[in-house]
């Protein structure tokens, strides 16, 4: 068995979009780095998250517009469409979906090696705050010494103690590389990944059950915003069951035991579970304990520099809690690798917009009415429908608004939500209104292309001004 010990300026744990973001834009600026990762580079995101997700979210969704078009999913088609009964190979997905995969974390290596960043594969071990100690795939050991370390070692699944993973019962990691579609699918979670990729399943053929335990699906959006997807739901067949409490599988491990509030107890069939009842930060078992970091909640604690509570240590991404959210980890990567070569920067952004890719998507940036108003905020919001979109219209798909939230004074834009099919691009718009710091004025005189999807931001303004021209 071999050691060798390296030393370099900034040392990464984790290949994430937040490590590996801030190893090439340290890179770029010429700090020395070394990046380590235990599994491949891209880290959740890339290989079990955003993107695996969004392709199977793309790929249920053409196949279910063939099921349609065929007559056999929900609503006959009026567009004029018809097709013989289709079928999916899900091998065939699957390998399509690590396709793109294989094209991405591949072209994060390239990335990496182009900006002079040395990539380590092999899980760390914390020594101290400045020490890192790698075994490496040979069996041989590495001993990295630092003078800047960055923490981004991600998450992981939360498990439910009542039901842990095993056997047909899976994380999102197995749902997104399925075998075979299950007949019955119990997805326990009515949050982004439950409802994801409850949607994927049920597009794909399975009859999908989802228990929440909260009163209502995503709670953390408005209610509003929500009403929508539970709609959209229910017209695809999925089961709701809300308020509910699981208390594990049956003897014969075919049925999920859930009880609602008043104690009673419902068997839901079941050849496959999926647990999304969140992640967790990892930060156990790599020796992070001994670094006595503050903590918030279960994640280290972070200033608006992402400095840990140790000199030179610093911590980003979903490790340091939420929202545990792709571009924010990449974001604060960036940042910190700015900082470190000597850059001033500090976290603050206007916005982070979250997006739910279900069907209809929920997109949110900013304050919603009730944000603001607990903000002390003296708002107005105005609300534009799809119904009224021409664009909606022509892509089937006018179920939804667009809302904007803007102080009554001067009529500052403090916060846009929508929901509706595609308006996942809006959240672009959304994000530089904010951080622009554009006035309901600005964007009510902006032209807007017709016919899009778009206008109907333009609309919001308007009739937040009181002079809406299609409503
Ligand atoms: P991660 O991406 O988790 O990367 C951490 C890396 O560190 C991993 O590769 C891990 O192997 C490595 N590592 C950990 N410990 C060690 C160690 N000791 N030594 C070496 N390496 C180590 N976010 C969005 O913004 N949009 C989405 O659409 C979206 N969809 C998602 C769908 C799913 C199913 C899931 C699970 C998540 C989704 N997310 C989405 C969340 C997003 O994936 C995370 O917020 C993001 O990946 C966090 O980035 P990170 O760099 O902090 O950590
Ligand atoms: P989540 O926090 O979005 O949803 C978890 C849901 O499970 C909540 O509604 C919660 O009330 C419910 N829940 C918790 N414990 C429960 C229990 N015992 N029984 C029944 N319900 C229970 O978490 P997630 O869906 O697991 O996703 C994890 C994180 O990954 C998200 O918070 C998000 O940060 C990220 N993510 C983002 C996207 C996106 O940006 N589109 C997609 C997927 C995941």
């Amino acid at each position: 068995m071999s050691q060798i010990t390296k030393t370099t300026t900034l040392l990464v744990i984790g290949g994430g979009p937040g490590g590996y973001v801030a190893a090439i834009r340290a890179g770029q600026l010429g700090v020395p780095t070394l990046l380590v990762e235990g599994a491949q580079l891209g880290g959740t995101c890339l290989n079990i998250g955003c993107i695996p997700s969004k392709a199977l979210i793309h790929a249920a969704e053409e196949f279910d517009k063939a099921r349609h078009y065929a007559g056999e999913s929900p609503g006959q088609s009026g567009i004029g469409i018809s097709v013989s009964t289709p079928a999916i190979d899900i091998a065939r997905t699957v390998s399509w979906k690590d396709g793109i995969v294989g094209k991405l974390t591949g072209g994060v290596g390239a990335l990496l090696k182009k900006n002079g960043v040395q990539v380590v594969q092999g899980w760390a071990h914390l020594l101290d705050g400045k020490t890192a100690e790698v075994t490496t795939a040979d069996g041989g050991t590495m001993r990295i010494q630092c003078e800047h370390l960055l923490l981004a070692a991600g998450s992981e699944p939360t498990p439910l103690v009542s039901m842990p993973f095993g056997g047909i019962v899976e994380s999102s990691t197995e749902a997104l590389s399925p075998t075979s579609i299950p007949k019955q699918l119990v997805v326990v979670g009515g949050g982004y990944i439950g409802l994801e990729l409850g949607t994927v399943y049920r597009k794909l053929g399975a009859e999908v059950a989802v228990v929440e335990a909260q009163d209502r699906i995503l709670p953390t959006y408005d209610a509003e915003l929500t009403k929508p997807v539970a709609a959209a739901l229910a017209k695809m067949g999925v089961a709701l069951h809300l308020n509910r409490k699981v208390l594990g599988l049956n003897a014969a491990g075919n049925a999920v035991r859930i009880q609602d509030a008043s104690g009673a107890e419902t068997l839901l069939p079941a050849d496959r579970v999926l647990i999304a009842v969140g992640r967790r930060p990892r930060t156990q078992g790599w020796g992070l304990e001994s670094l006595q970091l503050d903590r918030k909640g279960n994640a280290l604690r972070i200033d608006d520099q992402c400095r840990t509570s140790m000199r030179d240590v610093w911590a980003i991404g979903d490790i340091a809690g939420e929202p545990m959210l792709a571009h924010r980890a990449m974001a604060q990567g960036e940042m910190v690798a700015e900082l470190v070569a000597g850059k001033r920067r500090h976290f603050q952004p206007a916005a982070i917009p979250a997006v739910c890719f279900t069907d209809p998507e929920v997109v949110v940036a900013g304050l919603s009415p009730a944000d603001a108003e607990a903000a002390g905020l003296d708002c107005l919001a105005a609300s534009f429908p799809f119904a009224a979109n021409g664009r909606a219209m022509t892509l089937e798909s006018t179920d939804g608004f667009v809302r904007v939230v803007a102080r009554r004074d001067n009529h500052l834009i403090v916060g846009w939500q929508a929901v509706g099919r595609g308006v996942s691009e809006l959240s672009t718009a959304f994000g530089q209104s904010l951080e622009m710091g554009a006035t309901l004025e600005d964007v009510a005189g902006t032209i807007h292309a017709h016919p899009t999807l778009g206008e109907a931001v333009q609309e919001a303004a308007l009739k937040a001004l009181g002079h809406a021209l299609h409503i």
